[in-house]
This record gives C-alpha cells, structure tokens and sequence, in this order.
C-alpha cells in the first residue's frame, strides 16, 4: 500500500522548493513530484538571478506584493542555508533626458509598493554609484535592497532543508494522470488525489499544488481543473568571464519598456558577468537555442550601458522560458475541483517572490482545511557546502591534512575539488548538469572541456553507474557510449 500524503506539490522548480520547505515546519507528510532527473531543471535554472527591488510594477499586482514580501525574506533565509546571495543593490540608468520620466514613474511606484530605501539619482551619484557606466547616463534610479543569488543552489538548498525536516523527493516522476480515489476501502467520504506517472509510480495526497511552471496548464488539464494556456517568452543571456572588464559591481538595468525589463548587465555572486536577456514569445516550450544575432544585439544595448562589454569575454550563452499567462501571477485553490492549490504564470519576479508564494499557499491550505501544527523538531539550517577556492591557505590545509580528496583540484578553471563532487553525488546529484550547478565545476572558461571526463568517472565509483548511464541532464542526454 503507498504511503498517504497530505500534500504533493507537482513541479521542484524555485516555487515547489519554497512552498515544500514552508511546509516541512508542519506535521504533515508532504512529497515534491519532478519530472526531471533533478530539482530546479526548469525555468529556475536559468534566469537573471536577481532578487528585484521592488519598484518595477503596480501594487495591484499580486506578483508586486509578493516580490516586496519575498525580497524582504532573503537574508533569513540565507543565514538558515547558506546560499549565495548579495544585496549589491540596482540601478536603472537614463540615457537620455526623455527616459527621465520613466524613471521618476518607477520611483514613485518603488516608493508606494514599499521598496526599502529608493532613491531617484543624479548623473554624478549614477557614476559614482557605478564607475563603469557610461558617461551618457543623464540620472536615474538606485534600489540598495536588490540583490544577486544562484538560482539553483537556491532551489537545491531549500529542497535539501526540507528533506531534512522529512519532505520526500521523487525525480524523474512526470505526473500523467490523475483521478479522486476514496481515502479508505471502509467506503467513508473522505477522498484522495491519485497521481500515476509517466513509468506507473502512484502517488496518493489529500491536497495538490500545480507549480508545473510551463507546464502548468497541461497539470491543470490532467485534474480536470481550470483550462488556461501557458506560453513561452524566451530570454537568451551570454555569459562573461570572471576577469571581463565589463563587470559592474550592481545590476545594471535600462530605462523599461511596457512589455520588457530590458537587456541589463548583470554580476553574479560568484563573479562573472550576465548579458541579457532577450523577450521573445516562441512557439516551442523546450526552445532553449542561442543565436548569434541575439549575441549581437544583446552586446550592443549592454555596450550602451557599460561600453567596457565585450563579446571577446563571452564563456557559454543560455536561454530560460518564462511561463507566461496573463500579467500576473495565478496563485489561488482551483474554483473546479477540491484540494487543488494552482501556482501558474510564475514568470518574473517568481524567484523573488517564492518565499512569499510559499506563504501564500500555506495560508490557501490552512484555510482550505489542512491542519497545520508546528513541528518542534523542525530544523532551520543547513550546514553550507564547502568550497575549498573561497578559504584561505592555512584552512585549506588542515581540510586537506583531514581529507585528501580536497586537495584533488578536479575543474581548474572555478577551483571545485574532488571532496566537494563527491558531496553532490551523495546528496543526490547525479547528472553532469546536477554537479555543475551544485559545485560550479564546469562553469568556468573550459566549460568542462577538461573535467567532465573526471567527473564522470567520479559518478561511476560513486554510485557504480556504467560510463553510458551517465547523462547531462538526465531522460536520454547520455555523454556516450563506450567505455571511459
Ligand atoms: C529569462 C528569465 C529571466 C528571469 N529573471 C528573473 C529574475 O532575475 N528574478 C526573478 O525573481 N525571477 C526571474 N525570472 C522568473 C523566474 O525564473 C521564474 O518565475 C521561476 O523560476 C519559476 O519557478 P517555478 O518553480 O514556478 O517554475 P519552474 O522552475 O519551471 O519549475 C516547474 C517544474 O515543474 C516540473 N514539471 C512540469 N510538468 C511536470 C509534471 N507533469 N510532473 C512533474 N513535474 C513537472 C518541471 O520539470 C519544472 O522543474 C526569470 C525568468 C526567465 C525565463
């Protein structure tokens, strides 16, 4: 008989994560659904990385409310696990008087919405706030609260805090179908959610929550609950090396138009540089494709704002799909069918929103219902990873003298060593894209050219998996065939 849960969240990307971690401070059994071969392999992967500051729409908007109320989150939650993360601060920089008008909009709005400590700037605290700006910036606007994380470690942490605190994890389960199913064979009222994967796997829960992300809307379908159509806009980013000269010491944003953001330029925690992204809708939920024209054109509009940007410094490029739906985020329990929670159109700014999302589905289900006690035990931290490159020498000797495997420097280029490729497989992360976005091997300059094959050998003794089992990114991404 499978083990009866009170909740499964569909869908491990930032929004599950949150909302699997809010829950594990319950007594309730709660079990995450993945689809892929690992947590946060969706559009959580593969975004700007930065937590807003608060001033970029209405507060009519639920999403507005939820990113003041996420933002404010971020630096409990960092202390609780350890994940990268830095306040650096935003500017949005006017290129010409016109933009102005904008920007005062913005500033006005960051004021109502409640954005700690905006401020409207003048062309000489623009330079001084940020030196490589352009000396065509005319003023403009500078939120202190906006910051930088690493998305997945984000997502990677909360899911590993709230295993710890009891949640289970199931991957590479796609939910295929779905139907209510009596809670017991005495025939009582109650009723469940079954949920069957693609491979047969069931799942029973009292209570659902769609955090599908593109998805959604095909979830939605398989429960029979609300019909609404998820489309893709696709943002392309080029990545800079950690030396490029372009690095700016804030997020760097242009004047917006209605219906982007804009190309910004963007440091990430760990040093290098983000250009990017673009805002196309695509027909294809799975295009993740870079071209050359976007290079172009997204160089061009960063050189604007930055002119030190150059293409020569361009490591890797990738691309991340917003779920779009309508303007704002649909976050509320299904008016069509019972016990089902949808968190669809988690486009921008979902990854800041996410621990006021994850709230704000607690309180749906406390209201729906759930009994929610506080569990004693629940633990808040988690002990942060080791990453030998950020120790200073003496420290790195005695971790070395206590464990050789530190001192093995699998990727040269980020400094990620044997003992710390070892950690990601035993907490679970088994793909080439598993360990890249755990340690960073792999990320650097040679972008695994010189240490896949290390790793790969690292996850055959590990987990005594064969050279051809072995995949990027899991489902049929295999690296090769044949022996290593
Ligand atoms: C270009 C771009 C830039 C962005 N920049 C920012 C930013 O700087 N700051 C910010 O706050 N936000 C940003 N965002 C938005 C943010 O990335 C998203 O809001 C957030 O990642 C959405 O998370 P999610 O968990 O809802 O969706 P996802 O991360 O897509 O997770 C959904 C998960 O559901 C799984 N799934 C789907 N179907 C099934 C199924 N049938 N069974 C089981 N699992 C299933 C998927 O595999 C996936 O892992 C950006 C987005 C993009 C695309």
């Amino acid at each position: 008989m499978n083990r009866i849960y009170d909740v499964a969240i569909i869908g491990a990307g930032v929004s599950g994560a949150a909302i699997a971690r809010k829950l594990s401070r319950y007594r309730i059994q709660t079990v995450l659904l993945e689809k892929e071969a690992d947590v946060s392999f969706g559009t959580s992967k593969a975004n700007s990385g930065i937590v807003h500051g608060g001033f970029h729409h209405n507060v009519k908007y639920l999403k507005t409310r939820m990113e003041v109320l996420g933002a404010s989150l971020f630096d409990q939650l960092q202390r609780e696990l350890g994940f990268p993360f830095r306040r650096c601060g935003i500017i949005v920089a006017a290129m010409h008087l016109d933009e102005m008008r904008v920007v005062e909009h913005l500033y006005r709005q960051g004021v109502e919405n409640g954005a700690p400590g905006i401020e409207l700037c003048s062309r000489d605290r623009m330079l001084l706030l940020e030196p490589k700006l352009s000396t065509e910036v005319v003023g403009g606007l500078y939120a202190p609260s906006g910051g930088i994380i690493e998305p997945y470690r984000f997502v990677f942490s909360l899911v590993e805090n709230a295993k710890k605190n009891g949640v289970t994890l199931e991957t590479c389960f796609k939910a295929a179908s779905a139907r209510r199913v009596p809670a017991s064979d005495s025939g009582a009222d109650a009723q469940l959610w079954e949920i069957t994967a693609a491979d047969g796997r069931t799942v029973r829960a009292r209570y659902v929550v769609n955090a599908a992300g593109l998805q959604a809307d095909a979830v939605s379908a398989l429960f029979g609950a609300e019909e609404f159509s998820i489309t893709a806009r696709k943002g392309e980013y080029f990545l800079l090396d950690r030396l490029a000269a372009g690095c700016p010491s804030r997020v760097v944003f242009p004047v917006p138009s209605s219906v982007s953001k804009g190309m910004l330029v963007i440091p990430t925690v760990e040093g290098t540089t983000l250009i990017g992204p673009t805002a196309d809708m695509v027909p294809d939920k799975g295009d993740l494709a870079t071209t050359a024209e976007n290079l172009a054109r997204i160089t061009a509009s960063a050189r604007m704002l930055i002119p030190s940007v150059s293409e020569r410094d361009v490591i890797t490029s990738f691309a991340g799909l917003r779920p779009v739906l309508e303007e704002d985020f649909y976050i509320d329990m299904s008016k069509k069918v019972p016990c089902f929670v949808q968190v669809a159109g988690i486009q921008s700014p979902g990854l800041t929103s996410s621990p006021a999302i994850a709230e704000y589905v607690k309180d749906l289900l406390l209201k729906d219902g759930l009994e929610l006690s506080e569990n004693p035990e629940f633990e808040p931290y988690l002990a942060p990873p080791v990453h030998v490159r950020n120790l200073p020498p003496e420290e790195r000797a005695v971790l070395v003298s206590q464990n050789p495997a530190y001192g093995n420097i699998v990727c040269r280029c980020e400094e990620i060593s044997e003992a710390e490729i070892v950690e990601a497989i035993r907490h679970g992360h088994t793909t080439l894209d598993g360990i890249k976005f755990y340690t960073r091997a792999q990320m650097g300059r040679c972008q695994g050219g010189f240490c896949s094959y290390k790793i790969m050998k690292l996850i055959m003794r590990e987990t005594g998996m064969s050279a051809e089992e072995i995949t990027k990114r899991g489902g049929s991404s295999r690296v090769l065939e044949g022996e290593l």
